[in-house]
């Protein structure tokens, strides 16, 4: 009797932002078209990869203290690989396999083409104790991801990658030194990829980049790549993150009030609102310029979201400072911040500054504090002026108690209402009704879902 073998498994466990989770689906893209099964527990695996982030603070400690964890796995099964992919294993590299001598293999985010030939090197090696750990670290300014595809978790919604990597050298960010320079897709694939998910039933996509709207390939620009994606055949909403404030420009805002499935929901990274802090952290924009941003925007699309990251405690940001940073969050009244103190990233110039600069921790904490305080506060006016309006909701997922769905409305807002799984993926209005200040409770208006379907 011929022996069949048995297929591989592979298990890919993501930690971090949007980008990362859909580095995540490539890897499991690329090992599926090469015979893997992809499953869901590190215990049904043969190979484990940990895909991780540099930018959220102790993310080493936890990928260490998760790989050691795995480590008692892998002694049962001495057969099994482990390998640390993404920001961080790009950024550690062979530091994290002489700190971890149990990870077979780090990878960074340019070597994912070549995953499946550097795991086949490794499983050659039919002796795990004379098995040599494995590095792919090179920033490859060729890769553009062509020809790879995730393998997505279905569902009505889906991101899509147009850009990796960045140009610009904010310095409190890792990004560049992991992900390199900024590589656009050809418009042709995007929109290839974007057909070919409508096809598949999904109706809404997120455009992603790490400075998004700074896409160009060739002669196409991002208002023109988002224009056509706005036009594919089935894709009735078009969301897009994160931009950069000096690409908003007004050809993309024409765009965004033109296009009927672009939704009013843009997130704009202001990171601070002192122009010296500004400068400190080369953002290349201003506070007045930022605010012109929004009024062009607001202007265009009078009832568009506006959400934005903001960092507090940059080295050297005087209190005065960081009360300009509370100004502008009541000036703008951004519909969501996110919220961070500045934490330290080895190898970024804002590292290089002079000591007595960094803030104590108790002072930092307590500038977050007030700054979550403010921003809570407006994002809840902000919500409860909305309760009452009836908005489209697309269901994404039941809700938390059984009987509930959970779905977003085209101005990104979360909505939890009665109705039953199986509906996920459909349009239907909702009439809000109550907010815990950042997520709304509703009720179906029944008397015009079939209509919105129709
Ligand atoms: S624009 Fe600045 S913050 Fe954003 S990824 Fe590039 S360097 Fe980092």
């Amino acid at each position: 009797m011929p022996q069949t073998t048995r297929a591989k498994r592979a298990y890919v466990e993501t930690y971090g932002c949007q980008m990362n989770v859909s580095d995540g689906e490539l890897m499991e893209g690329v090992l599926a078209a090469r015979g893997y099964e992809i499953v869901g527990c590190p215990e049904d695996a043969d190979v484990v990869l940990i895909n991780t982030c540099a930018i959220r603070e102790h993310a080493e400690s936890r990928v260490l203290g998760r790989v050691s964890q795995l480590n008692g796995l892998k002694r049962e099964r001495p057969d099994m690989l482990i390998g640390v992919t993404g920001c961080m294993a790009q950024r550690m590299g062979d530091s994290l396999l002489e700190r971890a001598p149990y990870v077979d293999l780090v990878m960074g985010p340019d070597g994912y083409r070549s995953l499946p030939d550097a795991l086949g090197q490794l499983q050659k090696e039919a002796r795990p104790r004379k098995r040599k750990q494995l590095a792919v670290l090179e920033l490859e300014s060729s890769e553009n991801y062509q020809g790879l595809e995730q393998l997505r978790a279905e569902g009505p919604s889906a991101w899509v990658p147009i850009q990796r990597g960045c140009d610009h050298r904010c310095s409190f960010c890792i990004v560049p030194y992991v992900r390199g320079p900024e590589k656009n897709r050809t418009p042709e694939l995007v929109l290839a990829e974007i057909q070919g998910l409508a096809a598949q039933g999904v109706t809404e996509v997120t455009l992603l980049g790490q400075t998004v709207n700074s896409y160009r390939h060739g002669d196409v620009d991002f208002p023109r790549l988002l224009r056509s994606v706005a036009r594919v055949d089935g894709i009735r909403r078009v969301r897009y993150t994160s931009p950069h404030p000096n690409d908003v420009t007004p050809e993309l805002v024409e765009v965004m009030a033109e296009e009927p499935s672009v939704c009013e929901q843009l997130h704009l990274p202001a990171q601070s609102g002192s122009n010296r802090t500004l400068k400190r952290m080369l953002r290349r924009y201003t506070v007045e310029e930022l605010l012109q941003k929004v009024a062009l925007v607001r202007e265009a699309i009078p009832d568009i979201a506006i959400s934005t990251d903001i960092i507090v405690a940059f080295p050297g940001e005087t209190g005065a400072e960081f009360h300009e940073t509370l100004d502008l969050m009541r000036t703008v009244r951004f519909d969501e911040a996110y919220t961070y103190k500045y934490s330290p990233r080895e190898g970024t110039p804002a590292t290089r500054m002079p000591p007595e600069d960094f803030l104590s921790p108790e002072e930092a904490q307590a500038r977050l504090a007030e700054l979550i305080e403010v921003s809570r506060g407006i994002q809840a006016e902000i919500n409860r002026s909305e309760v009452g309006r009836v908005e489209e909701v697309l269901i994404e997922k039941g809700g938390r108690e059984a009987g509930q769905v959970l779905g977003r409305t085209r101005r990104n807002k979360v909505v939890v209402f009665d109705g039953d799984i199986s509906r996920v993926g459909e349009y239907t209005r909702v009439v809000l009704e109550r907010t815990t200040g950042a997520t709304f409770a509703g009720t179906e208006a029944l008397a015009v879902r079939a209509a919105v379907q129709a």
